[in-house]
């Protein structure tokens, strides 16, 4: 069968309180059944002809007539039927009521269900129980329908999910195991900023589901949506200050295990390079002159450029999300003992990333009396990696006492040569 994905922009949950879903807090759109239609229309327009089965994602419940209006929903199966397309779309229980519309189509209705007990509904807020989501599944297969039902694993609370499987089993066609991840302004994102709940690694959710996996009937979903830690903006501080509190800071500890249990660089090789005070730091002239110079010699987009900070290890493409678009450390500030701080904890964190990341090559362009050199040259020691600075030692000797050593020519053309020779393909 060939199925096509149709995300579509439903607005907000009118549910909106699961305790790890942010869909409740969309805000400024309005689905009302002219913008529902022409991206339904559109959809149809742009149908792969070998399609079988349409996939609705939306941010809610398809039945909810606030997020899919009737009009555009009968348009929807029409067009399903006459392109004899199965359909595979998502709704709570409650909207779950007359079908009609729906019979002669072959379709799905997949609910979130989390988990299979009234107690863990009403601890993830699912403003709904175990008999509601009976009646559901009960409307759906009379309407000749299928149920597929979604749960969750990890949950921040006990909770038994061989029971829940064994009853979503019971009453679905088919189940899918989803790893919670959490949208930013949930409580289940807090509770890991407050380190009380932590994701799965994929590697972890594949081991927590194994059991289930020659069930025919069981499907699982290690990455519901990209997970990036996106941190709402009433959770937005202030950053800006040197000490223990701005080095270890629990928003830049989340970041640091998201980059270490979660991402995966598709680089194969590591540039380490200073922060700046500019944030995002592309916009710093010290980092302007760099991506000038790895463009010349061809080596932007090739290389990963990885910048060490208090906020912690931060690949170029994160730099300007919070909290690394927003603190500020001023070195002026460092006394010998922040500086020490700094040097141990930055080795662990690059020690930590470089395990995860498994470069095959691992450069910078570092002062080298600075703490993020040092550092670096911990790390690598320890991990018994090579490494190479391509500012030259003898270069800096001359330039170190310049106003900004890192933007002079003559360490410029140090970073320029090395590219060069090296010539950093992957
Ligand atoms: S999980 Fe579903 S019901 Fe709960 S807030 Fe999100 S979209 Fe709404």
């Amino acid at each position: 069968m060939n199925s096509q994905m149709l995300i579509l922009k439903s607005g907000r949950c009118s549910w909106g309180r699961c305790i790890f879903c942010g869909y409740g807090r969309i805000s400024g759109y309005a689905a009302t059944s002219e913008r529902v239609t022409s991206d339904f229309k559109k959809f149809f327009d742009e149908i792969d002809k070998d399609t079988d089965v349409v996939k609705v994602f939306g941010s809610g419940s398809f039945f909810d007539e606030r997020q899919v209006p009737l009009e555009s929903r009968r348009y929807f199966t029409r067009e399903c039927k006459k392109k004899n397309l199965a359909a595979i779309i998502e709704s709570r229980p409650d909207f779950v009521k007359d079908l009609g519309d729906f019979s002669g189509l072959d379709f799905t209705v997949a609910i979130g269900l989390e988990v299979a007990d009234d107690a863990g509904l009403d601890e993830v807020k699912k403003g709904f129980h175990l008999a509601d989501f009976e009646r559901a599944a009960k409307t759906i297969h009379e309407a000749g329908g299928k149920v597929r039902s979604y749960l969750l694993v990890n949950l921040p609370f006990e909770n038994d999910l061989d029971k829940s499987v064994e009853y979503a089993l019971k009453h679905s066609d088919s189940v899918v195991l989803i790893n919670l991840l959490p949208h930013g302004n949930t409580p289940v994102f807090r509770d890991w900023l407050n380190g009380e709940w932590n994701f799965l690694t994929k590697e972890e959710f594949a081991k927590a589901v194994e059991k289930w996996s020659g069930n025919p009937s069981v499907e699982f979903d290690a990455e519901t949506f990209r997970f990036v830690p996106k941190f709402p903006k009433e959770l937005q501080n202030d950053l800006a200050g040197v000490g223990e509190e701005y080095l270890t800071h629990p928003y830049f500890e989340v970041w640091q295990d998201y980059l270490c249990r979660w991402y995966k660089a598709d680089k194969g090789t590591a540039l380490f390079l200073p922060c700046a005070h500019h944030k995002p730091y592309s916009q710093s002239r010290t980092h302007q002159n760099i991506i000038r110079v790895l463009r010349e010699t061809r080596a932007f987009g090739k290389i990963h450029e990885v910048m060490l900070s208090n906020a912690g290890v931060i690949p170029r493409e994160f730099e300007d999300m919070y909290p690394f678009n927003a603190y500020d450390w001023d070195e002026r500030l460092e006394t010998p003992e922040i500086k020490n701080r700094y040097i141990g904890v930055t080795k662990k964190r690059i020690m930590n990333y470089l395990a995860a990341q498994k470069y095959k090559r691992v450069y910078c362009f570092l002062k080298y009396d600075s703490e993020s050199y040092k550092a670096l040259e911990a790390a690598c020691g320890e991990l018994g990696i090579g490494f190479e600075n391509l500012l030259a030692r003898e270069t800096y000797e001359k330039i170190k006492n310049e106003k900004s050593p890192m933007q002079s020519e003559a360490a410029l053309e140090d970073l320029r040569g090395r590219l060069m020779e090296t010539a950093m393909g992957d």
